[in-house]
């Protein structure tokens, strides 16, 4: 296969005035009409067979390859965050209080000109591209939404592979960074409330004080998630937030907690669902309080087939060289809604490296920062990368199933 690196490069220009386009009009959740608008005019005069979707902004679109093959589906997220930029950016967001701090545009930007190179090489591609423009990452549940919307349907065989990608400072621009198994967690919601009885603060034993129950519950789920937790599967559970009373002299009659719980596997949420409930409940019940537990359940976990991740190892080795592929020490503690699309597909999720040059990665702004900046040079080598993992997907670079040896 030639190599798309030239190609994809050639194309950065245009890849980085949509991306532009898309920063300064960030839109929140899965109705994004001046995304979707932007999106359809870059797609129009590419030979894609295109599904608007009707729950959500979301677009599904279709390039058929020249000669037969498997479906791939290539996502591309589009939804930005409620955060004030303050970036200086000649581009920043026209609308005030959001941004795409998350990098989506370029996600966004990148999956159309994959569209556009696979486009220009639909002589030598075998096989269907499903491109999947996503609105509501961000805690909107978009990815469920159009997979229930019968995205996988679309082209008409369901993919047999699955591949997305996310920008981070984390890592050198230009660099792709992946690892087998789980990528990033599975993220629930807790809240606990305390209800005790609420009195004068000099005279407690009159009233039943849900203040010291709700320190007591935060110190007692930490310990129990120590001695509970399978330290080679972790979890974690933050209590962000504490809420009660209103002034020195009042015992209110309930406390408030809320908190993160991540984890890396489903037995492990699981079990961290089971220590909030009987810790809290407990712990309150020890000082005659009650307890109530509740879940917004999130994304489950992001798991990269291990067959599939090792195929698109073997392909971004290619294209990109040794140098330019990595694999993470660890997963990430962060969650992500292409994981739905990866239960039902064998599939990879990559990171790719967005430190601005001369900066050191990991110490300027990151994704949700109201000041991110990413290098927008690292889309050649998202575009490149999706457009070759498309194109040897098609010819059946991957056999299926989790026994695949790269070559
Ligand atoms: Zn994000
Ligand atoms: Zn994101």
């Amino acid at each position: 296969m030639r190599s798309l690196l030239p190609e994809a490069r050639s194309l950065l220009p245009r890849t980085v005035d949509l991306r532009r386009r898309l920063h300064r009009n960030p839109e929140r959740g899965n109705h994004l009409p001046l995304t979707r608008a932007l999106v359809l005019g870059e797609l129009e005069s590419l030979p894609l067979d295109i599904t608007e979707h009707e729950t959500t902004s979301g677009l599904a679109a279709v390039l058929r390859g020249a000669r037969p093959g498997p479906t791939i589906l290539l996502r591309g997220d589009m939804d930005a965050l409620p955060v004030l930029e303050d970036t200086g950016l000649p581009f920043a967001s026209e609308r005030t209080g959001f941004m795409h701090a998350c990098g989506h545009d370029m996600h966004t930007a990148m999956l159309a000109g994959a569209a556009r190179l696979l486009a220009s090489r639909r002589d030598e591609l075998a096989g269907s591209v499903l491109f999947m423009f996503q609105p509501g990452e961000e805690g909107f549940f978009g990815a469920r939404h159009m997979l229930e919307e019968g995205l996988l349907d679309t082209a008409g065989e369901r993919p047999s592979g699955a591949f997305a990608v996310h920008v981070s400072n984390l890592y050198p621009s230009g660099t792709v960074w992946f690892r087998a198994g789980p990528q990033m967690a599975a993220t629930d919601e807790v809240a606990i409330t305390i209800r005790g009885v609420g009195g004068h603060a000099s005279a407690p034993h009159l009233a039943f004080d849900p203040v010291p129950v709700a320190a007591e519950i935060i110190l007692a789920v930490e310990t129990a998630v120590t001695r509970r937790i399978n330290v080679f599967e972790p979890g974690v559970i933050t209590f962000a937030r504490i809420d009660a009373g209103t002034t020195h002299n009042v015992i209110p009659e309930t406390a408030q907690l809320l908190g993160t719980v991540r984890a890396l596997s489903e037995t492990t949420r699981t079990e961290l669902h089971a220590i909030l409930r009987r810790v809290a409940r407990n712990v309150a019940a020890a000082h005659g309080v009650e307890a109530e537990v509740e879940f917004g359940v999130g994304y489950p976990v992001t798991v990269n087939d291990p067959g599939y991740t090792g195929f698109v190892r073997s392909v971004a080795t290619r294209t990109l060289g040794a140098d330019s592929v990595g694999e993470p020490p660890w997963p990430s503690m962060g969650g992500e809604d292409f994981s739905y699309v990866l239960n039902e597909v064998p599939g990879t999720m990559a990171y790719l490296g967005t430190c601005p040059p001369g900066r050191e990665p990991g110490r300027v702004p990151n994704n949700h920062s109201n000041r991110v900046v990413f290098d927008e040079d690292a889309m050649a080598t998202g575009v490149a990368l999706h457009a070759a993992v498309a194109m040897a997907h098609g010819d059946g670079g991957f056999g299926g199933g989790s026994d695949f040896q790269p070559g």
